[in-house]
């Protein structure tokens, strides 16, 4: 399904309680699609069930909620739309599934022994800390017999994708136009992996199809997986949607945002009182819409939105910005 009306996604992924980093990057996708008076999916990337737990999704559905962020589907919304639903990545199971099943009917996957040993080894060869070492093909040209013989003597494979050797080409509001090999972006790359669980580039891509969305906003680091989900949408017969690569918020000390900056949790602010419009007023500052950094509410910056005039380089949450925009009183 596609529509003409923008559908943007937030699709957090529930292994821990969001901070300041993933509020910005939901806050410019909610930002992205209301200013085109589109439709926002909330969609819990939780196939990986090892890292993900319940309560950081209901954690985070309140905690967005709490910042003023809302979405029109959802696994806590009542309006089901029909083929869209469920949105939990751990029951659509069946719809990755049928997607590998005709992936491979058409003899673009293969199955890969290589042990995570063996993939470690490789991953401290030079590669793009993005795209994780490229795979080198040794499973690649197996025969039939020795696949067979691997797996009778009890070996797990992956399921890897055959990648297509023609350039992906495409244009990336924020990071500009866009030309990648897949064998630079980490060449073959797992659809299933050998434990069973079905890899994040299938599932989102498939996601994405399935419900329609049109624009993808999201954080810069995951700019490599790019090419290979629209790989993906053009060897399974879809539309692949608009792409937007948002700068990331990194520490003092250049490191990205992530869930271990505890402090940064919004959980955490909030139970020191910080005001929500305060957390919104310090990232549309950041994002040159709140010069001044004044308490807001995210619909107060719809107004100047533009993705195309968004920063395009990462940038440094400071102390003095946390100081003087957040915690001061
Ligand atoms: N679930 C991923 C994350 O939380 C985001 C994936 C995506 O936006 O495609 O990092």
């Amino acid at each position: 399904m596609r529509h003409k009306k923008v559908y943007g996604r937030l699709a957090p992924s529930p292994t821990g309680y969001i901070h300041l980093g993933n509020a910005w990057a939901f806050l410019l996708a909610w930002l992205a699609a209301r200013s085109q008076k589109g439709v926002l999916i909330l969609r819990i990337e939780d196939i990986d069930a090892q890292r993900s737990r319940a309560e950081f999704a209901a954690a985070l559905l309140e905690d967005l909620r709490w910042l003023g962020i809302d979405w029109d589907y959802g696994p806590d919304t009542k309006n089901a739309e029909g083929a869209n639903t469920p949105y939990e990545q751990s029951k659509r199971t069946p719809f990755y599934e049928e997607a590998l099943d005709r992936l491979s009917a058409t003899g673009m996957t293969y199955p890969c022994f290589c042990t995570r040993k063996e993939l470690r080894l490789l991953a401290s060869a030079p590669h793009d800390e993005d795209a994780g070492a490229p795979y080198p093909g040794t499973c690649r040209a197996l025969t039939g017999a020795q696949q067979k013989k691997l797996f009778q003597s009890g070996r797990k494979a992956a399921v890897r994708l055959r990648c297509p050797d023609a350039p992906v080409v495409f244009h990336d509001a924020v990071q500009g136009a866009q030309r990648r090999c897949l064998p630079d972006c980490g060449g073959d790359f797992a659809l299933r992996r050998s434990d069973g669980v079905i890899a994040y580039q299938l599932a989102t891509t498939v996601d994405d199809a399935l419900m329609g969305i049109t624009q993808v906003v999201r954080g810069r680091d995951i700019l490599l997986s790019t090419p290979r989900q629209i790989a993906l949408f053009n060897l399974l017969g879809y539309t692949a949607p608009m792409y937007a690569h948002i700068p990331l918020l990194k520490d003092r000390n250049g490191e990205r945002l992530a869930k271990r900056h505890k402090s940064l949790a919004l959980r955490t602010l909030r139970s020191q009182g910080v005001d929500n419009r305060r957390i919104v007023g310090l990232l549309g500052h950041y994002a040159g819409l709140n010069p001044a950094g004044h308490p807001c509410r995210p619909q107060e910056l719809l107004a100047g939105f533009s993705l195309e005039r968004l920063p395009k380089t990462d940038i440094t949450v400071t102390d003095k910005n946390l100081h003087d925009l957040l915690l001061r009183s």
